[in-house]
């Protein structure tokens, strides 16, 4: 895993983390990842980085709270139906999200 900074391939673990994401409701019901990942150490000792955590390229973006595929899916929703409405179209599917962290959603899509 390269480090983000220098982009040195490194593999030797400095620790492990939790990370939980939230996925797209199975059943009708919530889903959460739990996730053990990695904190690397920069093997470039000229590098101002010197730990970073592995990330999971198609399952987690750095600092997303929910999946790739949820975030479409709320998206989609906020898009549609903006606060209320788009929250109770998602808890129809099972997930479970306030009319602010939908609009939030809304809000941080890129400008067509
Ligand atoms: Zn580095």
């Amino acid at each position: 895993m390269p480090c983000p900074t220098c982009g040195i391939a490194t593999g030797k673990v400095h620790g492990y983390y939790r990370r939980r994401l939230a996925d797209s409701p199975a059943g009708g019901a919530p889903v959460v990842l739990e996730l053990v990942l990695r904190r690397l150490v920069c093997s470039n000792l000229n590098c101002a980085r010197q730990t970073f955590n592995e990330q999971v390229p198609g399952l987690a973006e750095r600092y997303a709270r929910r999946t790739p595929l949820l975030a479409t899916l709320v998206g989609a929703a906020a898009v549609a139906l903006a606060g209320r409405a788009g929250s109770a179209l998602l808890a129809a599917a099972g997930v479970l999200l306030s009319r602010t962290a939908v609009l939030g959603a809304l809000m941080a899509l890129p400008s067509p």
